[in-house]
């Protein structure tokens, strides 16, 4: 006898908790085909993967793990065991969103996947489950495959099979697309950001025409003459009855701006495709993290250079008016939001009726109305961060004393970390932590100040160490999400359901 026992349990939901005492059978994840059957289950040890079949098959077929009784193999959450269901069960394998209505939920913990399942649950909407960014993963000591396979056992526990993709997002470098593409992801989000010269919105025009001069040199394709004749010959008519036309100055501006953004993106996508070696996969390119807003005509500019250059994406995401800042709602005027969006949206329309990506779409609500009606569905609304909180938030319900000790390193560690996120959070507006009772602990996650304080500090809370070298919170962080999961994917579903229903088709 193995150290799992065999007994007919009590209560047993399936065929292959009938087999055990000493573990539990997640019932949803239950699958029987081709002569085997699978089953994900939590023990003291952590979850475990069973598939019940002949062991020459299983072995040939790439799982690991222990067999019981010659014909159950048990075996840990390992990137083999991964591949093989993968190759196993087809709704394991990220798929294109084909324009659907779509969200965005990072999950940078690799925990969340069944409360965001359960969060889109009636929606209609395609769920992107597998999405971080580079940044993000470099902050939380991630790799692309792992965020795929994190993403693939959350799927498998629900028994979810109405197909998901994966976003390696903000991707800034051809080294990026690699790690990515070898890892299965199927939509990649493209960033020039750091190639935008945000300086031309200032410009002087004789400025603006000289650089305008130096980028036709370094890129032939985008030298001023052709680009008076494409974009100064008369109005452009846009879906809906409106219209665009650019000056001279105004199209010089759009140029300099977004001209090696335009260069950078199309030597990505053309990198992508050649590496992809006839594998589809989805584009992005976002520029949402630029100093200044996408006018309607820049978006225009770039879509129809991008176009021009051959390139093909499923969604774009301009820098929107007003400020999107993490984990908070927008801030801005709701009414010039609104004409903005009906203008980019012409123009999404006019060039292959592409989705509008909204970037930095959590905690949105004052907009989702809006958005949801002017894009007609043709809409990408993309979270993560706010997930994050919301794990946060199971720790302020179930171990006070150790949010008490995130609190106080995040409320140290905030204007270092805030320096590359949009955030305005006062730190002095953020009371100490022994000012808080034990009652006031998780509304503290509903305060402007505190939310952008836990949000932008996500990355040092879970990778501090202390003196020793152990982490100095994620073990304790994991161990608690993990034996309070029911109560971290309720607060998931409940707050992430928030935003997605404004969307529902
Ligand atoms: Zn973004």
């Amino acid at each position: 006898m193995a150290e799992l026992e065999f007994q007919k349990a009590p209560g047993r939901t399936t065929e292959l908790q009938a087999e055990f005492t000493n573990l539990e059978v997640y019932p949803d994840s239950t699958v029987a085909t081709a002569g085997r059957t699978y089953a994900l289950a939590r023990s003291e040890k952590g979850k475990q993967l069973l598939v019940k079949g002949d062991e020459t098959d299983l072995r040939r077929a790439g799982f690991e793990g222990t067999m019981i009784a010659g014909r159950i193999l048990v075996g840990e959450l390992t990137p083999a065991n991964a591949a093989a269901l993968r190759k196993a069960l087809d709704y394991l394998r990220p798929v294109r969103s084909e324009g659907r209505t779509s969200i965005g939920l990072g999950d940078r913990l690799g925990l969340a996947t069944p409360g965001h399942i359960r969060a889109i649950e009636g929606t209609n909407l395609f769920p992107y489950l597998a999405q971080q960014s580079i940044r993000e993963m470099a902050r939380t000591g991630r790799h692309p495959q792992q965020v795929m396979d994190e993403a693939l056992w959350g799927i498998f526990q629900t028994g979810y099979t109405d197909g998901f993709g994966s976003d390696a997002d903000h991707l800034k470098t051809p080294a990026d697309l690699a790690d990515c593409l070898r890892a299965g992801f199927t939509l990649f989000t493209i960033d020039p950001g750091d190639q935008v010269d945000n300086q031309a919105d200032t410009d002087a025009p004789e400025t603006l025409l000289s650089k305008c001069r130096g980028l036709g040199a370094e890129a032939p394709d985008l030298n001023l003459d052709r680009l008076r004749k494409s974009y100064l010959s008369g109005k452009v008519k846009l879906p809906g009855g409106s219209s665009l036309e650019f000056s001279e100055t105004e199209l010089l501006r759009a140029a300099v701006k977004y001209g090696r953004a335009i260069k950078h993106t199309v030597m990505m996508y053309q990198t992508l495709k050649s590496a992809a070696a006839g594998r589809t996969f989805e584009l992005e390119m976002s520029v949402d993290e630029t100093l200044t807003p996408t006018t309607v005509g820049e978006h225009y500019f770039v879509a129809s250079e991008l176009a021009r250059a051959g390139v093909t994406w499923v969604s774009l995401a301009p820098r929107f008016v007003g400020r999107f800042e993490k984990g908070v709602d927008y801030i801005g005027n709701l009414d010039e939001f609104r004409k903005e969006l009906i203008r980019h949206r012409a123009v999404a329309r006019q060039l292959g009726n592409y989705k509008i990506s909204i970037h930095s779409g959590s905690d949105k609500f004052s907009l989702y109305p809006t958005i949801a009606e002017v894009t007609e569905g043709r809409v990408h609304l993309k979270t993560a961060g706010t997930s994050y909180l919301e794990a946060v938030r199971t720790i302020a319900d179930t171990n006070p004393e150790l949010y008490r000790a995130i609190y106080r390193f995040a409320r140290e560690r905030y204007e270092t970390d805030r320096a590359s996120y949009h955030v305005s959070a006062k730190i002095d507006r953020v009371p100490p932590e022994n000012a808080l009772s034990n009652g006031d602990l998780e509304a503290s996650l509903d305060d402007f100040h505190t939310r952008q304080m836990l949000h932008v500090t996500f990355g040092s809370v879970l990778t501090a160490r202390t003196e020793d070298g152990s982490y100095r919170f994620r073990t304790e962080f994991y161990r608690t999400l993990e034996a309070e999961e029911l109560e971290h994917y309720r607060c998931l579903a409940k707050h992430l359901g928030r935003h997605a229903r404004p969307f529902a088709r």
